[in-house]
């Protein structure tokens, strides 16, 4: 897979995918869901990474893996119909295949505050996965059970959670 996907989310208003073949050459400015819209692109560093969304510049993002649900429960259940016949074999070569497509499946870095999501782009510096903690804090404020304060520069090659 070659070129950056951004597909910029506008809560309550629709997203707009844009891609282009290499970060540096992302356009400045695009069509969004409310007209005309700035692309963060001082959010890039030299090496095409992402230190901020491009989307809305929010400096907290997480990393995920672009493995649609659907299809791993699909697998599953296949699985598990077919397991009277294969002595069980059935479970085994789908947790083999869930394994082997979580891991070859892409990663994708998605927006905390605004949702969008960004792919292909280089990856350092890196975002750890979903916090529970930095997402209460953008919900909830300081109404937040479990809400952590935000790290300085934000999530760019922060630790991993702990829980
Ligand atoms: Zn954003």
């Amino acid at each position: 897979m070659s070129g950056v996907r951004l597909e910029l989310v506008d809560r309550g208003h629709g997203a707009l995918l844009v891609t282009a073949p290499d970060p540096g050459r992302l356009p400045p400015t695009v069509a969004g869901p409310r007209g005309e819209q700035a692309l963060h692109l001082d959010g890039l560093s030299p090496e095409g990474g992402l230190l901020r969304c491009i989307a809305c510049g929010h400096p907290e993002l997480f990393t995920q893996k672009a493995f649609p649900r659907a299809l791993g429960l699909g697998i599953v259940v296949a699985a598990a119909l077919l397991a009277p016949f294969t002595w069980y074999a059935s479970l085994a070569a789908a947790a083999l295949l869930d394994l082997v497509l979580y891991h070859t499946a892409p990663n994708i870095v998605v927006c905390y505050d605004c949702g969008s999501r960004h792919r292909g782009f280089a990856p350092r510096p890196r975002h750890p996965r979903f916090d529970r903690e930095i997402d209460e804090r953008l919900k909830f404020g300081r109404r937040a059970v479990m809400g952590k304060p935000m790290r300085e520069g934000g999530t760019a090659d922060a630790p991993e959670p702990e829980h």
